[in-house]
């Protein structure tokens, strides 16, 4: 198709939608069946909204943008993991598959063959148990390892090994919030990177060595903390950041 033939069809298009958009403007009526589809959409809205101003009582009190997503939100169960998934210091990526993993969501292998995906279950990282959620974070030796060493160079004790404990004992061993963010931020990053070096297992047959995961935690994590650093930071807090980055290496 030439260039001009395309551009005229975009126009014709662009033309209906907006021809169906004024009608239904004028109709005042979201039932008109030619009316374009986004057009639709945005009546739906308005037509939910209208249902917000009668019964929520939004017409009486100031108008608010946020009561409103809420309202359209909907009740919803809270959880206690969203300041640790949803926070600044994760870098988004990792946070997006940490929240992934903790809704049991990541496409584990022991999920794969419930599906009828595929028939091997066995761990692509260690090879001596099926892996599930629970087995990748952190019942496997191979993130045992990493969890292990990133533990040692944060100077918490780890005793756990449970994604769903861990965060809460690492919560409550450190009392500083900036230290505890920073700390809650390279367990994020642990998640992220067990689930890439299992990728990179099943799809190059690599498996990488514990302690370059660990590295590359440590380099990311000393990377995203020093573009937190406000006038929140204490010197204290710096010099810890330092301290870890002087270790981080070893
Ligand atoms: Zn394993």
């Amino acid at each position: 198709m030439c260039g001009r033939l395309l551009r005229r069809r975009i126009q014709c298009g662009c033309g209906g939608f907006m021809l169906s958009t004024l009608r239904t403007m004028i109709g005042g009526s979201t039932s008109q069946k030619n009316a374009g589809w986004a057009w639709k959409k945005l009546c739906q809205v308005k037509d939910r909204l209208k249902e917000g101003f009668n019964s929520a009582g939004w017409l009486g009190n100031v108008y608010s943008i946020s009561k409103v997503y809420k309202w359209i939100q909907g009740p919803h169960q809270d959880v206690s993991w969203y300041p640790w998934v949803w926070n600044r210091f994760n870098i988004p990526k990792q946070g997006f598959i940490l929240w992934m993993d903790l809704q049991d969501r990541l496409r584990t292998r022991s999920l794969l063959v419930d599906w009828g995906v595929c028939q091997d279950n066995v761990c692509l990282l260690c090879g001596n148990a099926v892996e599930s959620r629970e087995h990748l974070f952190f019942d496997c030796d191979y993130s045992r390892k990493c969890l292990s060493g990133i533990s040692e160079w944060l100077g918490i004790p780890e005793t756990d090994f449970s994604i769903d404990r861990s965060w809460k004992q690492w919560g409550k061993e450190v009392k500083d919030s900036i230290k505890r963010k920073i700390c809650l931020a390279a367990l994020a990053a642990m998640v992220y990177q067990i689930w890439y070096v299992r990728n990179k297992a099943l799809w190059l047959k690599v498996v990488i060595h514990p302690r370059v995961v660990c590295k590359v935690i440590c380099t990311e994590v000393i990377q995203r903390c020093k573009q937190m650093i406000n006038c929140r930071w204490r010197r204290q807090h710096c010099k810890w950041l330092h301290s870890l980055q002087s270790t981080s290496c070893r």
